[in-house]
């Protein structure tokens, strides 16, 4: 480890020393309690004001950790409790309050809500840290094997078939391990549909139950994991990992296109690297094409 890469005070006991004003996102476990962060722990022992998506959840995890409320109570909020829930937040972190957020499980704003309070409070220049923690997406991409060089986090996949379908071509040429969240109950269906968009070769991973007692990593082409699991019924949470499309045989003609349009506004270094990022070709052949191409 890098000397000073961590900082070394990690006190055993909450840090009950007062947080700065603002906004403190606190990540929490997807399943073993235990991973919750020293630092998360600090922060919801000392933040001023305590909100969460679900109120009974962090009350639990709290007594589960030993975080005593010590009289403040837990304000529920999410994304859609209006303006008003909004503006209440705001003007507490404006009034000087150190608020600490947490979402259901997981990452706040990582398919949970958070997002419109980041932007709020961002957009009004007020402080706001984040105690990074658990994520189902980054847990299942570090089992899975496939290439984390570069990912593309789509969330949840529209539940009707034809939004599926044209979300599922939208993603189907991205140079990157593609990663999704899916109930249970709709694994099987979403298998089906992308192996016809995505092609049933590409290799894919099911992550099922991540850090919990029956965790499951299942590992295939799409072909095979939708075979495994068309007589299974699936319990628990999963994310579905893809690797990434292969490479494109893009024609001469599309590769010069990609170029003139990249030339415009960036260097011919640049430009050829995007070009073979996002089309899949060799670096250097969109290089020397690049060359070519007159300056935009
Ligand atoms: N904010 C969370 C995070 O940081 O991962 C995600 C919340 S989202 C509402 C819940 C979805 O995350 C589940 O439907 C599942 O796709 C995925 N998920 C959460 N916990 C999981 C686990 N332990 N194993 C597998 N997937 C999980």
């Amino acid at each position: 480890m890098r000397p000073n890469s961590v900082s070394s005070d990690l006190p055993v006991k909450p840090d009950l020393r007062a947080l700065p004003p603002g906004l403190h996102f606190v990540s929490t476990p997807i399943g073993a309690a235990r991973d919750i962060t020293l630092r998360a722990l600090d922060v919801l022992a000392a933040a001023d004001v305590l909100v969460a998506e679900d109120t009974r959840t962090l009350r639990h995890l709290m007594e589960i950790h030993g975080i005593a409320l010590a009289g403040r109570s837990v304000i529920a909020y999410h994304d859609h409790s209006g303006p008003g829930a909004l503006q209440r937040l705001l003007g507490l972190i404006g009034e000087g309050k150190s608020v600490a957020y947490a979402s259901e499980a997981g990452t706040p704003l990582i398919s949970d809500p958070g997002f419109e309070l980041s932007r709020a409070v961002a957009a009004a220049g007020m402080p706001m840290t984040a105690a990074p923690g658990p994520c189902a997406a980054i847990c299942a991409l570090t089992v899975s094997g496939l290439p984390s060089d570069r990912f593309l986090f789509a969330g949840f996949p529209p539940a009707a078939q034809g939004a599926r379908r044209e979300f599922l071509a939208g993603l189907a040429g991205v140079q990157a391990t593609l990663i999704f969240y899916e109930s249970p109950k709709r694994l099987r269906a979403l298998l089906v549909e992308m192996a016809r968009c995505l092609g049933p070769d590409r290799a894919a991973v099911v992550c099922r139950e991540l850090t919990k007692r029956f965790e499951e990593v299942s590992r295939g082409s799409l072909a095979n994991l939708t075979e495994a699991f068309s007589t299974r019924d699936v319990k628990g949470e999963v994310v579905v990992l893809v690797d990434r499309a292969p490479p494109q045989t893009a024609s001469e003609a599309d590769i010069e296109s990609a170029l003139d349009a990249a030339l415009t506004s960036m260097s011919v270094k640049d430009a050829a690297t995007f070009v073979s990022q996002t089309m899949g070709v060799a670096r250097k052949i969109a290089y020397q094409i690049a060359l070519t191409r007159p300056k935009g």
